[in-house]
C-alpha cells in the first residue's frame, strides 16, 4: 500500500450485493492509492466493518421495514430506498464534511451507486465532486435509458421475435419483451433520474468493464454522457479485496472440488437476488444428476418460491444428487471459479457472475430470469461466443444435454479455446498500459485533482 496522500474519498454502495461487492472493490484500489476511505451503508444488508479494518464505516437508518426489504420486487426496494435515506444521508454526510474542515482533512469526492439518484443537490450545496459507478455492464447501462420509449412502442416488437433490438444490441426481441414485461412504468421515472444524476455528475466509473469486452458502447457512452468514463476492468485480478459477502460461504466445497478431476465440475448459481419455483429446482436437480457429471449446486436460502431451502426435492432425486453432485447454501464463487476442477458455470449471467467467470475463462451455460442478465447472457452467446444460451423452459433433458454438450462434446471445446482468448484479452487489459489500466489510472489522477 502507498502511503496516505491526506486525501479522503466517501462510498455510497447500494444495498445489494452485486453492488456491495464491486464498490468495496474499488475502496480497496483507492486505498491501495493512498486515499483514505469512508463508506456510508444502510442498516439493511449492512457490509460487515470487521472484514475491512482499513475503511471507516458508517450507517445511516434507512426506515424500511423487514417485510419492505423480503420484497423480491428490486425496482420498488430501491425506489423506497431512495426515499427513505435522503435526510438520514443528508445528514451524515453534511456531518462527515464539517468534521473533515475543522480537522483540514480533504475530501475529494463522494463516489455512489447511479442508481442512488437524490445526492446532486446535496453535493452540489457542499461545493464537492461527485462520480456515479455502474455495476451494468457499459452496453446495459448506456442503453437501459431508451427502455421507456420502447415500452411505448411496444406493438411494434411483438413480430419476428428472434431478431435484434436495432436501438438497443444485442438484445433481441423476446428478450426485450421479457424485460418489458417485468417492469412498470415506476421504472421509467426512476430510469430519468438516473441519467439525469449520470449526466450532472463528475464522471462514471465501470468496475468490471473494459474495452476489450465494451469497447462500442463505451464510445456511445462517452458521445452522450458527455462526461469522463472510466472502464477501469475487472480489478479483482490485481487489487484481491477482504470478503464483501454478505451470506457466508461454505468452505467445505473446496476440499469437494479438490476431490473432482480436472474440468469436470458444472458450477451452479443463480447470484444473491434471482428465485425459482419449486419445479424448477427440482428440474435442475434431475437435470445435473442425469448428465453423470459432478456438480456444485448453490441453493440461496430464500430464493426458492414458498420454500425454506431444499427440502421439496424428492428423495429419489436427492440420493442421486448426494452421489454425484454438492449443494451449499452459498459459495466462494471467485475461488471455485479458480478451481482446476470447474469447467463450466451454469449461471443467471449477473455481470459480476459473467466476469468473474471470464477472467478464470470458465465457459458458461446461461440461463438469464431478469433485466441486464438477458443482456450479458447475449454478449456470452451470440456476441462473444464463449458459452451457450439456455431458452424455454427449465427442463431437466434440456439441463442434462447441456451440460453433457459442454463438458464432454466438441462444441464445448470449442467455446473453451474461444473463452481461453477471451480471458487472456481481458486480464491483459489490467496489466501495465493495458486500456483498464491506464483507465483506472485517468480516475486516480483525476480524484487526486479534486
Ligand atoms: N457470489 C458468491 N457466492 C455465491 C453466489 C454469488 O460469492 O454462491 C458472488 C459472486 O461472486 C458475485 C456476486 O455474488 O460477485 C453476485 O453478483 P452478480 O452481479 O453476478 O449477481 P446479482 O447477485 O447482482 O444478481
Amino acid at each position: 500500500m502507498e502511503k496516505s496522500n491526506g486525501q479522503r474519498v466517501i462510498l455510497f454502495p447500494l444495498p445489494l450485493q452485486g453492488c456491495i461487492n464491486p464498490m468495496l472493490q474499488l475502496a480497496t484500489i483507492l486505498h491501495s492509492k493512498g486515499f483514505s476511505i469512508t463508506v456510508i451503508h444502510t442498516s439493511f444488508n449492512a457490509p460487515k466493518p470487521s472484514n475491512h479494518p482499513l475503511f471507516t464505516f458508517l450507517q445511516i437508518p434507512d426506515g424500511l421495514s423487514d417485510a419492505e426489504t423480503r420484497t423480491h420486487d428490486v425496482t420498488l426496494l430501491l425506489t423506497r430506498l431512495n426515499r427513505s435515506c435522503v435526510s438520514p444521508f443528508r445528514e451524515c454526510l453534511t456531518k462527515l464534511y464539517q468534521s473533515a474542515k475543522e480537522e483540514k482533512e480533504r475530501i475529494s469526492c463522494l463516489i455512489h451507486d447511479a442508481q442512488w439518484i437524490f445526492t446532486q443537490p446535496l453535493t452540489q450545496s457542499l461545493d464537492l465532486q461527485r462520480l456515479v459507478l455502474s455495476t451494468y455492464n457499459v452496453s446495459f447501462f448506456h442503453g437501459h435509458f431508451v427502455l421507456p420509449q420502447l415500452r411505448r412502442e411496444r406493438l411494434l416488437l411483438l413480430q419476428e421475435q428472434d431478431d435484434l433490438v436495432q436501438e438497443f444490441p444485442p438484445l433481441r426481441k423476446k428478450d426485450l419483451s421479457q424485460i418489458l414485461e417485468e417492469e412498470t412504468e415506476l421504472l421509467d421515472s426512476y430510469s430519468d433520474k438516473i441519467l439525469e444524476t449520470t449526466k450532472t455528475s463528475s464522471g462514471v466509473i465501470f468496475v468490471s468493464s473494459c474495452e476489450e469486452l465494451d469497447q462500442d458502447s463505451l464510445t456511445l457512452a462517452r458521445q452522450d454522457f458527455k462526461v469522463p468514463i472510466y472502464a477501469i476492468g475487472p480489478s479483482h485480478i490485481n487489487f484481491p479485496a477482504m470478503s464483501s459477502s454478505l451470506f457466508t460461504p461454505d468452505d467445505t466445497c473446496i476440499p469437494w472440488l479438490d476431490k473432482q478431476e480436472d474440468k469436470s465440475v458444472i458450477y451452479v448459481s443463480f447470484g444473491s437476488l434471482a428465485n425459482m419455483s419449486v419445479s424448477e429446482l427440482i428440474e435442475i436437480a434431475w437435470g445435473l444428476s442425469n448428465s453423470n457429471q459432478p456438480f456444485l449446486l448453490v441453493v440461496r436460502v430464500g430464493s426458492v418460491k414458498d420454500a425454506e431451502w431444499i427440502e421439496t426435492i424428492p428423495e429419489e432425486v436427492m440420493e442421486r444428487v448426494k452421489a454425484k453432485g454438492k449443494i451449499v447454501k452459498w459459495a466462494p464463487q471467485q475461488e471455485v471459479l479458480k478451481h482446476r476442477a470447474v469447467g463450466g458455470f451454469l449461471t443467471h449471467n449477473g455481470w459480476n457472475s459473467t466476469v468473474e467467470s471470464v477472467c478464470e475463462g470458465v465457459p458458461m451455460i446461461c440461463l438469464p430470469f431478469v433485466w441486464d442478465q438477458l443482456l450479458n447472457a447475449r454478449f456470452v452467446s451470440d456476441v462473444w461466443r464463449v458459452g451457450i444460451h439456455l431458452e424455454g423452459r427449465i427442463e431437466r433433458n434440456v439441463i442434462e444435454r447441456v451440460v453433457r454438450r459442454l463438458l464432454l462434446e466438441r462444441e464445448g471445446e470449442v467455446v473453451r479455446e474461444r473463452m481461453k482468448l477471451l480471458m487472456e484479452k481481458v486480464r491483459r487489459s489490467v496489466k501495465q498500459n493495458g486500456s483498464a489500466y491506464r483507465s483506472l489510472e485517468h480516475l486516480v489522477d483525476r480524484i487526486s485533482s479534486f
